[in-house]
């Protein structure tokens, strides 16, 4: 079952407590069972899923709790939480640090998605402005170093590497070091891997760590192999000091749950997601960010963050006090369109707004609704200052003559103007839940 599918299995299952008239001991049961079931199938080990139901239990003690509590939440809630403290890790990850030189190597099997993982990792770097070069210190595989070439070339990155030299140690070291003398932010080393464990790679991985004494190991793991992830990231973690891991291929497989839940499990923090081929197929892991927008939650914070992040520095006080005075204006709209399309993933962006369900992970409609995008933009290029202010409404006549400007239809303007309107209601509501007024949205 792709992790999509377990948010929605789980978020039914918790959405039907809503239907039902009374929570007895039966209706919880039902429920948790709905919730068991879904997370086994995801291969998420059975001892786990056994301990989340036992302490959802604990906590809900249905039959005894004092009458007026409401029992939905207090189960949701609970299994909200246990479901996030099974993807968490007490150790925190390596903090990068700008204006240091981070050193950063990865680690992991061979097809694991280490290379492109790099990649990806460097690009989310290259984003917020830092200087990231790369080193290719794979000589085992042949066709790596073009193959992180070509990436680093896409990416605009870059990169270190021979053809000829056979010793990783070596190449890894004068790597590091080229990049050092010119003070890039962050050198990201990619090491060699195998098809599977063997002393050869683990011995190969010790040496070029204690001649590059990384700042950060990281640890790549495909999620195809669920909860047998657990004996592969404690075998790396024997062998070098691995800081925090990487999980790929979380868009298509069945064992994604498993695979993250064994992960946490080895104490290593997760750091990102893979969930696809391209470089921006790259999430930020945080267990309860994640878990809230698997289940459709929504996560305003990180909303907040990420537009913050996005958005130049000397708009942000202004747009913040837009949002929270609920106003929002087309040329607002135009302006978070353009960041949206600054930023990337739309479906990632979207699975932080509550109620949007989990866009988590599907990126089947992503190119549709860039292109939709950007077709909304070149109606408003074609509107006034007034109307794209708000300052004077769009009647039917201008409506005809927008639509014509732009070379699209009435139908389509007026299709811009409704979501416009159904924006600028839900940013109404961002804003009061930025002051922290009661709503009713984030109902977990
Ligand atoms: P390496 O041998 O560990 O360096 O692995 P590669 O980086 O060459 O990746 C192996 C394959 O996995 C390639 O076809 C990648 O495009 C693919 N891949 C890597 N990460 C992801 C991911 O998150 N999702 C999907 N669907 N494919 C991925």
């Amino acid at each position: 079952m792709v992790l999509g599918e377990l948010g929605t299995r789980i978020s039914n299952a918790l959405r039907k407590l809503q239907n039902a008239t009374i929570i007895d001991e039966e209706v919880l049961k039902e429920c948790l069972g709905e919730v068991t079931k879904a997370l086994l199938q995801s291969d998420v080990n059975v001892n786990y899923v056994k301990r989340l139901r036992d302490q959802v239990l604990l906590q809900v003690n249905v039959e005894s709790d004092a009458a007026g509590t409401n029992k939905r939440k207090l189960i949701q809630r609970a299994v909200v939480g246990e479901l996030q403290s099974m993807l968490e890790s007490e150790k925190k990850p390596y903090q990068m640090k700008k204006g240091k030189i981070n050193v950063v190597m990865f680690v992991g099997l061979q097809g694991s998605g280490k290379t492109t993982t790099c990649a990806k990792y460097a690009y989310n770097y290259l984003r917020k402005g830092w200087r990231v070069g790369l080193v290719c210190a794979d000589t085992f595989r042949a066709g790596a170093f073009d193959q992180l070439k070509q990436n680093a070339t896409r990416i605009k990155v870059p990169f270190y590497g021979s053809y000829t030299e056979t010793d990783p140690v070596k190449i890894a070291q004068e790597g590091v070091e080229y990049f050092r003398s010119q003070n890039y932010d962050l050198i990201i080393v990619d090491t060699s891997g195998r098809h599977r464990q063997e002393a050869a790679l683990f011995e190969e991985m010790e040496q070029v760590e204690a001649a590059i004494n990384p700042d950060e190991v990281i640890f790549v793991m495909d999620s195809s192999i669920g909860q047998s992830c657990y004996d592969q990231a404690l075998a790396f973690k024997k062998s070098v000091k691995v800081g925090s891991v990487i999980v790929t291929k979380l868009d298509g497989h069945a064992k994604g749950g498993g695979a993250l839940s064994a992960v946490a499990a080895t104490e290593s923090p997760i750091i990102f997601i893979g969930t696809g081929e391209q470089f921006d197929d790259f999430e930020q892991f945080e267990a309860k960010s994640f878990i809230r927008r698997l289940l459709g939650l929504g996560d305003i914070d990180r909303l907040f963050s990420v537009v913050q992040e996005a958005i130049p520095k000397e708009k942000q006080p202004e747009l913040m006090n837009k949002i929270s005075q609920g106003k929002f204006s087309l040329r607002d709209m135009y302006e978070q369109f353009q960041t949206v399309l600054k930023m990337g993933s739309i479906s990632q962006l979207m699975s932080m707004i509550p109620g949007m369900n989990s866009g988590l992970l599907e990126k089947g409609n992503e190119k549709e609704g860039i292109a939709r995008i950007k077709r909304f933009m070149c109606m408003m290029d074609s509107m006034t200052d007034d109307e794209l202010d708000g300052k004077s409404s769009m009647v039917p006549s201008r409506i005809t003559r927008v639509a014509r400007g732009s070379g699209t239809s009435v139908r389509e303007v007026t299709l811009l103007l409704e979501e416009h309107k159904r924006f600028a209601k839900m940013v109404g509501k961002m804003g009061k839940m930025s002051l922290g007024k009661a709503n009713d949205m984030q109902n977990f």
